[in-house]
């Protein structure tokens, strides 16, 4: 026998999702909302998607006094990350 993380309900993974995104949830927990994402196609979206919107809530204050150019490739570059591993 392995010791596996607790597995978590789905609804329990998106309770925790920001808090696993802004890196605040306890190692165990962390483990657990990453076991369950590896393994369930409908949460690794949600954590994608939503680790994508944040990326674009931060850039976009990050970007505000850049020029277009520099916007275009801010944004480029978070969609290029929604496909890496989560
Ligand atoms: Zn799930």
């Amino acid at each position: 026998m392995t010791a596996e993380p607790r597995r978590l309900e789905c609804t329990e993974v998106v309770e925790n999702l920001y808090g696993y995104l802004d890196e605040e949830l306890t190692a165990e927990v962390k483990a657990a909302v990453r076991a369950h994402i590896s393994q369930c196609p409908d949460c690794f979206d949600h954590c994608q998607f939503e680790r994508a919107f944040l990326r674009f809530l931060e850039a976009r204050s990050r970007a505000q006094n850049a020029p277009p150019e520099l916007k275009k490739r801010i944004f480029e570059q978070i969609l290029l990350d929604r496909t890496r591993d989560a």
